[in-house]
């Protein structure tokens, strides 16, 4: 029986990378625990030599998609061991040199769920698991646990609760893990205080609303998690001039968004790579070459003003 210390350095908190940990040490049927601490994340097992260089060959390859392995070290453990399984033991606060994952747009499970009828989030706009959401923005302390996070105000309901300590699920421990019942609401304010009716005009929600406004035309600031996000259909020209007015910013570029890759193309003309770094959890601004409209062939300049386009169909584009 061999046991060692395994300590990971890098972007390992908050990624799902002790249900990694748990998952691969009992395939290679090891005892020990696993934990985060002010470095990053920590590792006690026991076990057969040639288990134990399976398990961190294992984890090396089979990294959870946010996760990021800067340093491992292993050595020799001297202290108790009193583990006949493996477990995940809870955070120890120390000194803090580890790193955080950045935000990280909705994963695709996480967006069929919102546009599920049957499913518990079913236009949640704060669906989250551990492959994505919210990371930097709500963090205020180390180790990333929930309690630690903007999400402390929100007591989870019994479903989130549960999915949340269940190893095989993929919100165990996702600490920004939310539901219509239990989570932060989306709701629509008039900037001139007056109130909303939308439910008079059987909008589906307040987000349904928001849709209409810029449908019509309207310019809406949308809170998010890391300020405000001022949105308007980006294919209306007047409105565009209007928001290029209100924030003095006469020609330079706004960004544009789009629902998926087929409206980006639309539009635009993506390399592989650049479609890769559009799809990827980072989801960055990317500059595009612009499709030339009329004549359906490739342009050659880079987007200087999305209102000078004519949209040929119809769709909602934010620009902020
Ligand atoms: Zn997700
Ligand atoms: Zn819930």
């Amino acid at each position: 029986m061999n046991f060692e210390e395994i300590r990971i350095c890098g972007t390992v908190q908050g990624v799902g990378f002790r249900p990694t940990v748990y998952r691969l040490a009992k395939a290679c049927g090891l005892c020990g625990d696993v934990r985060n601490d002010g470095q990053g994340v920590l590792v006690r097992v026991s076990g057969k030599q040639e288990s134990i260089d399976e398990f961190v060959h294992k984890l090396q390859k089979e990294c959870p998609p946010l996760a990021k392995i800067n340093i491992l070290t292993r050595k020799r453990y001297q202290g108790e061991f009193q583990f006949d399984d493996f477990v995940i033991s809870g955070s120890v606060s120390d000194r803090v040199n580890t790193e955080i994952a950045p935000d990280a747009a909705t994963c695709p499970q996480c967006k069929a769920e919102t546009l599920d009828p049957f499913s518990r989030w079913y236009r949640y706009p704060f669906t989250n698991c551990t492959h994505c959401g919210p990371r930097l923005s709500i963090i205020r302390a180390i180790p990333y646990d929930r309690n630690n996070t903007s999400m402390n105000a929100f007591t989870m309901c019994s479903d989130c609760s549960r999915e949340y300590k269940d190893v095989n699920n993929r919100r165990f421990h996702a600490q920004p893990a939310a539901c219509h019942v239990c989570g932060p609401n989306a709701w629509l304010e008039r900037s001139d205080g007056k109130p909303i009716t939308s439910s008079m005009f059987s909008m589906l929600d307040d987000i349904d609303s928001v849709c209409t406004l810029l449908q019509k035309g309207e310019i809406v600031a949308i809170k998010g998690l890391g300020g405000f996000h001022l949105a308007c259909d980006a294919t209306n020209e007047t409105v565009v001039q209007k928001l290029r007015q209100r924030k003095g910013r006469e020609s330079k570029p706004f960004a544009l968004m789009a629902r998926d890759m087929a409206v980006v193309e639309e539009y635009c003309t993506p390399s592989i790579q650049e479609r890769e770094l559009l799809e990827s959890p980072a989801a960055p601004i990317v500059l595009l070459e612009a499709s030339s409209g009329d004549e359906g062939e490739r342009g050659s300049g880079r987007i200087t003003n999305i209102a000078s386009w004519t949209a040929k169909k119809k769709l909602t584009l934010q620009a902020a």
